[in-house]
């Protein structure tokens, strides 16, 4: 997909046109879902790659042990934002060489006490180097650069008095490009059935008679054996499931200063009546076992939702699902599917992963699925459609009535706005992470009770009405905290 940008008088207003994908951008499964940190993929996830992509280039340059100093500049939504998303911790921590996938979350905060209080850091796990985040990070809230709001510029000086820099910007669920380079896939083998529309998407269900998930599986073959990519959902699965079990166990408070109390463990304790279950599985044949009454359900819908991004906000391990603000969404309707529709087998997690990821897949080309570009829509509504489409190809649906359901949850998704308080991704998200499992089972149940030869709107139309709407929104209502929730509960927070 190739994107081109003019960019008016007002530096705030961009205009984005997406025009026709040549060559056909691939995107796999694991690009959709992404195993990472909290709390943001455009604010933390991208900006730690872009650290780590700045120190892959300085490897192949063979300077990275003439490096004398880095100085980071933020820009747009990263700098208005950045802050409540981690951004400055992200970056040091890719500078550092740590992997977001691998690194473990629990030492984040000796980490970065560390660098702050030596006031050096190692580069790439190997050069030392000065480093003072509160000098060399600049939140440049002012000023924003035209291709995208998610800026951030590295400044690098050498031994030898030479200095170079290097911008990146962070698109939306953890994906980053280079100035410069065009968007492309790093994939460079073109999977069996190119897929850049809902449309194309039923020409090859239609044509193989495959269900979504299984052109999906097809596709990856291009890129990996079909083991390989059932060891990756694997892997997928477990964080997952990990994520929802340790958040639905872990009181106390979210960090970042709105004393945001974390409820997922209080409900679990209530819903399960206080029993203790020490592993993911006991607990939840528990659940299960325990009937599935409305309230009950929609309860624990809630619970699953609320224990992800609770850890997200608490700078936890989650998967990115299309993005860490939405990451609860997918994994709470996989969770509701195997305590109340069928039970857990290895084959149903991954025809919903597969299924999930395409639909994401699709908004990515066709509209956005960052926040800074599109509001919550692109996160939330994403996510919300992905567990919807993936829903009801698991409970049986056919490959219309799958697409239906992306575009029922979407559709009403259409609008949302993004304005977290205090840039934190805390409120609204957590609880938005709810309603979006809600109206993603809502919109399941729907399209299973409907006939898509009827509906009027093609997931395609919505996919276009997404990125109209988003081109409309106005900026404040775009991940910078100036509009919406984040104005009308002011709140000043120390910086922490
Ligand atoms: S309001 Fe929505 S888009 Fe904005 S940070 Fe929160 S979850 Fe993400």
């Amino acid at each position: 997909m190739i994107w081109s940008w003019y960019h008016s008088v007002n530096t705030e207003a961009f205009i984005f046109v997406k025009i026709i994908a040549l060559p056909y951008e691939a995107i796999s499964v694991f690009d959709i879902f992404k195993i990472g940190v909290g709390p943001s993929s455009s604010h933390t996830l991208g900006p730690w790659k872009a650290a780590l992509r700045l120190l892959e280039h300085l490897r192949q340059d063979a300077s990275l042990s003439e490096v004398t100093s880095v100085r980071v500049l933020l820009y747009g939504s990263l700098a208005k934002t950045g802050k409540g998303h981690g951004t400055d911790i992200a970056v040091l921590l890719g500078l550092t060489g740590e992997d977001p996938e691998s690194f473990d979350p629990i030492s984040i905060d000796s980490r970065i006490e560390d660098i702050r209080r030596m006031k050096r850091l190692v580069l790439g796990g190997r050069h030392e180097i000065q480093m003072e985040p509160e000098e060399d990070i600049d939140f440049l809230i002012t000023e924003s650069l035209p291709f995208h709001p998610n800026a951030l510029t590295f400044l690098v000086s050498f031994q030898s008095g030479a200095a170079f820099s290097q911008t990146y910007y962070s698109i939306g669920g953890g994906f980053i490009i280079q100035e410069g380079e065009q968007l492309q896939s790093a994939l460079q083998t073109q999977p069996s059935f190119p897929i850049d529309s809902a449309d194309e998407l039923l020409h090859w269900c239609m044509k193989t008679g495959f269900p979504v998930s299984e052109v999906v599986a097809e596709n990856e073959l291009a890129w990996r054996s079909s083991d390989d990519t059932k060891k990756g959902l694997d892997r997928i699965w477990n964080v997952m499931k990990e994520c929802v079990f340790k958040g639905c166990h872990t009181e106390g408070f979210l960090p970042g200063g709105l004393e945001v109390k974390r409820r997922a463990a209080g409900l679990n304790k209530r819903l399960i009546s206080g029993r203790n279950y020490s592993d993911h599985t006991s607990w939840l044949e528990a659940i299960t076992s325990a009937g599935n009454d409305f309230q009950y359900t929609i309860d624990w819908v809630s619970c699953f939702a609320l224990a992800v991004n609770e850890e997200n906000a608490s700078f936890g391990r989650v998967v990115t699902a299309p993005t860490n603000g939405a990451a609860g969404v997918v994994p709470a309707v996989l969770h509701y599917m195997l305590a109340f529709c069928g039970g857990y087998t290895r084959e149903r997690v991954h025809m919903f992963l597969l299924t999930a990821a395409e639909i994401g897949s699709i908004f990515k080309k066709g509209a956005t699925l960052s926040a800074a570009m599109g509001g919550c829509q692109a996160e939330i509504g994403v996510s919300s459609a992905m567990a919807a489409a993936a829903l009801t190809e698991c409970l049986g649906g056919t490959q219309r009535q799958v697409l239906m359901a992306a575009e029922i949850a979407m559709e009403h998704h259409l609008g949302l706005t993004c304005d977290p308080i205090a840039g934190l991704v805390q409120i609204p998200c957590i609880e938005r992470n709810t309603m979006g499992a809600i109206k993603a089972i809502t919109a399941s149940r729907l399209a299973l009770q409907s006939a898509p030869d009827y509906a009027k709107v093609s997931l395609d139309a919505v996919v276009k009405t997404m990125w109209q709407t988003a081109q409309d929104m106005n900026h404040k209502y775009k991940e910078t905290a100036e509009g919406g929730l984040a104005l009308q509960i002011p709140l000043s927070l120390s910086e922490c």
